[in-house]
């Protein structure tokens, strides 16, 4: 088939379109016991653009956790080379404030809709800011949101929907180097290991709003949606006596304008990304893939979506950590791109 520039460009988002917790493993973990009769949310990316390249087919697993769910119709394009993506027409980058987050641009109200969205981005070369979903335009002042930040800093914001895996050595691997991260622990993960959440707070990392159950919140009532992240405010104050601070992420990264102003309304900012991974599966080449896919990707202000779930991510962190701070990036908490504000 007869690849057209447009063609091109889709295949290139759509490679990077990466859904945070997409993860077989996470929905593995994840049909849980506390949710029952929730439908499974749809498999990440298939709501976007058909993928004009053949679907990668899941590499056979050698740690299948997998196993017991239902098939998952992954239908990702493989990712297009760096200079495919950098073929792409350049667009304008949306407002960004004088403390350097991104937010919504627009700053007339807008009462936003339910137009289902899926986070993603549109990899450049390696150093350059990627490039950002067109509907982020039309994001109001009051549809607060960050995805990626200014300056010599990385956010590294690690999800954890599905299995909170080998967490002695996540918690080793950030505090040897120093390093701060952003945890989105969602909130059947949250009661499964209250010490591991008292030890992030502990250790100076930032722990956010993820939901209850980690449904996407597309399927839910606004009166769900609340509930949904006042009970997970009510949790975190109770397993670490503080008051949680007002950081959010969508599950999946499934969205629409419609409730990430409910969200906003809540006093919270929607937190996307401008790394991510196919780290819901097991990795090909081990450990190197995530170091690649972070190193070949590092960019200003990198906010970098990781899932606990990955043995390999994991394995890879300490090294990931030294070369991203040999490269002259720090680790930086959300609180760093925007205080809250509430
Ligand atoms: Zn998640």
């Amino acid at each position: 088939m007869k690849m057209t520039a447009r063609s091109i460009v889709a295949a290139a988002a759509i490679a990077v379109l990466l859904v945070a917790c997409s993860s077989n493993r996470e929905q593995a973990a994840q049909v849980p016991k506390d949710t029952p009769g929730q439908s499974q949310p749809a498999p990440p990316s298939d709501s976007a653009a058909p993928p004009p390249a053949p679907p990668v087919l899941p590499e056979p697993a050698k740690e299948d956790k997998a196993k017991d769910e239902k098939p998952q119709p992954e239908k990702e394009p493989e990712p297009q080379p760096v200079k495919e993506a950098s073929k792409e027409p350049v667009k304008t980058a949306p407002a960004q404030t004088a403390t350097g987050s991104v937010y919504g641009g627009s700053s007339k109200s807008d009462p936003g809709n339910r137009k289902e969205l899926s986070w993603y981005y549109m990899k450049k070369p390696k150093g350059q800011v990627p490039d950002f979903p067109h509907e982020t335009k039309t994001f109001s002042k009051d549809m607060k949101a960050l995805w990626v930040g200014t300056g010599k800093k990385v956010y590294l914001t690690i999800d954890t929907g599905g299995p909170l895996g080998d967490t002695a050595t996540l918690v080793k691997s950030l505090k040897d180097n120093d390093a701060k991260a952003n945890f989105f622990i969602a909130g059947y993960n949250v009661k499964k290991d209250p010490d591991f959440v008292r030890t992030l707070v502990a250790d100076g990392h930032l722990v956010a709003n993820h939901t209850m159950t980690h449904t996407d919140m597309n399927l839910q009532t606004d009166e769900q949606i609340r509930k949904e992240i006042q009970d997970y405010e009510k949790l975190y104050k109770e397993v670490t006596g503080k008051d949680i601070q007002p950081y959010f992420r969508f599950p999946y990264g499934k969205y629409n304008t419609h409730i990430l102003k409910l969200v906003s309304d809540m006093g919270y900012s929607s937190v996307f990304w401008s790394t991510a991974m196919r780290d819901w599966e097991p990795r090909k080449n081990g450990a190197e893939d995530p170091y690649n896919d972070i190193m070949n990707n590092l960019h200003d202000g990198n906010i970098i979506l990781m899932h606990q779930g990955s043995p390999e991510n994991i394995e890879a962190l300490d090294r990931i950590i030294k070369a991203v701070k040999k490269a002259g990036y720090e680790f930086a908490l959300l609180t760093d791109i925007e205080p809250p504000k509430r």
